[in-house]
């Protein structure tokens, strides 16, 4: 009787992550060179015993084979060196995602969305009633996500004078 021919296993989660990335001489990141999710984080599949085969983030898969981290820690993994495709564990550390956010903010890489906000004439109808009625301009700004300089130049009229 012929023998089954051996099932294809998949190498190592080690030998793929390894496998994965190029080191940047200049800033030591290890960069990822295979599958990407689309925020620009390396993606790896891996089959857990007792779990669906899935794509896990490169990084995370780095801090969990070598820095130990438990795979599925609710806190990021975030990284020191602002790249994302970067799986050197040494460039990881865990975090909050308000960590994370605050990180990127300490570092110029993120606006306050507060820049963003988008308000329309009802917006500025409702925002100068509520300063009519005694509301605090910084209670204002917090509700409509503004700064409060520009609640102050819309209930001031020096911005949308042509709103009533
Ligand atoms: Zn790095």
């Amino acid at each position: 009787m012929r023998k089954p021919p051996p099932r294809h296993e998949p190498l190592p989660i080690e030998v793929r992550f390894h496998a994965g990335y190029k080191v940047n001489e200049t800033n030591g990141c290890w960069e990822w060179r295979k599958a990407h999710h689309n925020h620009g984080y390396g993606a790896i599949g891996w089959k857990l015993p007792g779990r669906k085969k899935r794509a896990y983030l490169a990084h995370r898969i780095a801090g969990h084979l070598l820095n130990g981290w438990d795979l599925f820690d609710p806190l990021m993994f975030c990284h020191t060196c602002d790249n994302k495709q970067c799986v050197n564990p040494a460039h990881l550390y865990r975090g909050t995602n308000s960590d994370n956010i605050r990180d990127a903010f300490a570092r110029g890489l993120m606006k306050p969305y507060r820049h963003h906000r988008k308000l329309y004439p009802a917006d500025v109808i409702y925002i100068r009633k509520l300063s009519l009625l005694g509301m605090p301009h910084r209670a204002i700004a917090d509700k409509y996500g503004l700064f409060v300089r520009s609640v102050t130049r819309i209930v001031n009229r020096h911005q949308w004078r042509d709103v009533v």
